[in-house]
């Protein structure tokens, strides 16, 4: 033990004499990591062994002899044993407070069948006798049959308190009697303005409310306050962690929720987010210098405010994403604009400086948000903007190199084309089969040359980041249905998704210069898994454990075996 830590300072001593002669490896490491498989993502030194810290920032990276040469006395000295490490994961699409409330709420999402369903709700009532309220969300359609619950399914479950559980689309709510009661939801009351009661063939609410009917029970589901919510984000920030990510993608924020997220990232500083603020259909002067100021107030490497997020259209299952066909049953879904009202929106912002972000989700939706950037880019003369496309769900094939062409960012999710029964007996059937070969067509919208940036859409589906990279390359399930994977001809490599939750999602923030990759200069944000996902076989991946998360040189989560 004595003859290394001579060693080490010996060692540190010699490093530091040589910087003098190569300024760029002046001083001593704050921690270096040593033996380990590192994938840096840098195309000119992709494998090393080792890399070095100072500060926030690596110092180097090469081989565990190059490196060990950096450490002093005071160097802080990690064995990797071997173990894989990559850049630190970027999310490029999350809501971190919405997630992070999934974590305390009832969450139906993977229970598949009516029997899963059932016990959950019971479960989580008999855990939480205090809850004024049995709220939660993530039900699939697919678990009931005829694709609808009913209040007579949910009263055996809940009796003696209101129940209000949300599908996991967000587009169907689902109450027990006495939430009906309570609204005064009663075979009398009107249907609201874009909203439908469902009801039995006697004219009774059947504890199903569609859309903007949700908010007749969902306005009286009690609001959480500040001090819940923060203690949510706390937990949720601390999660994200563990998953190995180190930057999010905020989508979407309002000014109150945006100084919550500034404090709790202030009190717990484990995570860097990138915000997209929401978008305003009428980006007056007023809004816009409104909006500016919150830009220069959030622009720190831990909270940067760069973006603004706005929607074209809705979802696949609801048959409110818009297209250009009808879907199987009819409907061709809606814009939320005219092309005319998006163009003047998003140029408005464009010329601004801001980067626009716009949730499109069917061929027609996603061509107007292709045509919207193209316009303000022509109109404004601006370049480089990195406008994005949220989701990208199913682009005509001849729109994909629209992409590239105008420098427009495709941030897709990669658990979107997980193959459980809602996708395979709602999602499927409702595109048809034309339309469903080129629906999160992550292969094809990677050949067409785009930038593609993963993400998650958290709590839509996991953040777990190494759930997504499995998704991604084998196109199955976690049990591995379908065999061979679901339209298995839009697999991606592993180094493909990994660059797309690296890279790739740096770039969609403007931020590759900092981050994504692990260069000299660029920031200690990295992560160390338990198996080399770039050499095991892919139906393994979704077994890969995360053990250690560093960002800005700095641990964020380490598991207790590491
Ligand atoms: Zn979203």
């Amino acid at each position: 033990m004595t003859s290394r830590v001579t060693l080490l300072a010996a060692a540190g001593f010699a490093a530091a004499l040589a910087g003098a002669a190569a300024p760029e490896k002046t001083g001593t490491a704050d921690r270096v990591f040593l033996g380990g498989r590192v994938f840096t993502g840098d195309p000119a030194r992709p494998f090393v062994e080792a890399l070095a810290v100072r500060g926030a920032t690596v110092l180097a990276v090469g081989t565990s002899a190059e490196i060990r040469e950096l450490s002093g006395k005071g160097t802080d000295v990690v064995d990797l044993r071997g173990r894989f490490v990559a850049p630190g994961f970027i999310d490029g699409h999350l809501h971190l407070l919405g997630g992070s409330l999934s974590l305390e709420e009832l969450r139906l999402d993977d229970a598949e069948t009516f029997s899963a369903l059932t016990q959950r709700v019971r479960d989580w009532a008999a855990a939480h006798p205090d809850a004024h309220w049995v709220t939660g969300e993530g039900w699939s359609y697919a678990a009931f049959p005829g694709g609808l619950p009913s209040r007579l399914q949910l009263d055996p479950l809940v009796s003696n308190r209101p129940a209000f559980l949300v599908s996991y689309d967000g587009h169907t709510g689902w109450a027990n009697s006495m939430a009906l009661r309570l609204a005064s939801v009663t075979r009398e009351a009107q249907d609201p303005p874009g909203g439908t009661i469902v009801r039995d063939e006697k004219g009774e609410p059947t504890g199903v409310l569609k859309e903007n009917a949700m908010d007749l029970v969902g306005r009286l589901v009690p609001k959480l306050l500040p001090h819940e919510k923060e203690r949510a984000l706390r937990k949720g920030i601390a999660q994200v962690a563990a998953w190995g990510l180190t930057s999010v993608h905020q989508a979407g924020i309002g000014e109150e929720d945006l100084e919550l997220l500034s404090r709790t990232l202030d009190a717990v500083p484990r995570l860097r987010v990138y915000v997209a603020l929401d978008m305003e259909r009428e980006p007056t002067a007023d809004v816009l210098a409104r909006q500016d100021e919150l830009r220069r107030r959030f622009a720190s490497d831990r909270l940067r405010v760069g973006a603004v997020k706005g929607y074209v259209d809705g979802v696949v299952e609801a048959k409110t994403a818009a297209m250009f066909e009808p879907y199987v049953g009819g409907g061709t879904g809606l814009p939320s604009w005219t092309q005319e009202e998006l163009d003047r929106a998003v140029a408005a912002y464009d010329k601004a400086g801001w980067q626009v972000m716009l949730h499109a989700i069917g061929d027609r939706g996603i061509e107007m948000a292709l045509t919207a950037f193209e316009r303000a880019a022509r109109a404004n003369g601006t370049s480089g903007r990195r406008h994005r496309v949220e989701h990208v769900e199913v682009p005509r094939t001849a729109d994909l190199p629209r992409f590239k062409a105008a420098g427009v960012i495709a941030s897709t999710q990669a658990m979107f084309p997980y193959p459980n029964r809602n996708h395979l007996d709602v999602y499927v059937p409702t595109l048809g089969p034309e339309r469903a070969r080129r629906a999160l067509a992550f292969k094809a919208i990677d050949d067409a040359g785009a930038v593609q940036s993963f993400g998650s859409d958290w709590p839509v589906f996991t953040a777990e980041v190494v759930r997504g990279i499995a998704c991604a390359v084998t196109r199955t399930t976690v049990e591995g249905t379908p065999a061979g994977g679901w339209e298995p001809s839009q697999k991606l490599t592993v180094e493909a998704a990994l660059r797309h939750f690296t890279h790739d999602a740096a770039f969609a923030e403007h931020a590759e210069s900092q981050k994504g990759t692990l260069a000299p200069g660029k920031l200690a944000d990295f992560v160390v898994l338990s198996q080399d996902v770039l050499a095991i076989p892919p139906e393994r991946i979704k077994d890969t454990k995360v053990l250690l998360t560093v960002l800005g040189g700095q641990d964020t989560w380490r598991a207790k075996d590491f």
